[in-house]
């Protein structure tokens, strides 16, 4: 079953739950992670608790994407370097201090907690609360499938959660007006992200 991930209001930005925007949370020495197509530092995007029975769970993905030059670090791409998502275990996760002083992070604008809600019959949330992504089930893709192969094992690897750019445009993600997609492979450790438009 596809669980939406709703709009449940403020939260901190540290917080250890599903969120868009805040801080990113990372074992202990975690250095802050650049672009590889122009060296900036990541946009963190968003966190996504992964319980015991999702696909690639139990974990936490944490999800960034290059925000310095928009739609000129291929930030579409699972594997071109201008998007990150890393597959974290769960606990024992701190805060990723910025990489220095003078380094812009480009942090969305706004933390929202993100709670998993199962979705109405025709896929829209119960209760009217915005949409911030997805959790499990089947992607909704917009365009082909483009299922990633794990970089490690080369299987196709396991659709673990979706992102909608957010209900506020001076805060969201940029997606294209699209929708991101990340999988993961447990075995590997490893995730992806891309996203559509
Ligand atoms: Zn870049
Ligand atoms: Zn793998």
């Amino acid at each position: 079953m596809t669980m939406l991930l709703l709009d449940d209001g403020p939260v901190a930005p540290d917080a250890a739950v599903s969120r868009t925007g805040g801080v990113p949370t990372a074992p202990a020495g975690t250095v802050w992670p650049v672009c590889r197509l122009c060296a900036g530092p990541l946009q963190f995007l968003a966190q996504i608790v992964l319980g015991d029975t999702a696909p690639a769970g139990p974990g936490v993905l944490a999800l960034f994407m290059c925000a310095h030059r928009p739609g000129r670090c291929e930030q579409w791409s699972p594997t071109a370097g201008g998007n990150l998502a890393l597959l974290l275990p769960a606990g024992d996760l701190v805060s990723v201090p910025a990489p220095d002083a003078d380094a812009d992070v480009l942090g969305l604008g706004a933390v929202r907690a993100a709670v998993p809600v199962p979705a109405a019959p025709d896929g829209t949330a119960p209760d009217g609360r915005p949409v911030l992504g997805s959790l499990g089930g089947e992607p909704d893709w917009l365009q082909d499938d483009e299922t990633p192969d794990c970089p490690g094992c080369a299987r196709p690897m396991a659709y673990a959660a979706g992102l909608r750019e957010g209900p506020e445009p001076t805060t969201a993600m940029n997606f294209g007006s699209g929708r991101a997609y990340a999988h993961a492979c447990a075995p590997c450790g490893r995730a992806a992200l891309l996203w559509q438009c």
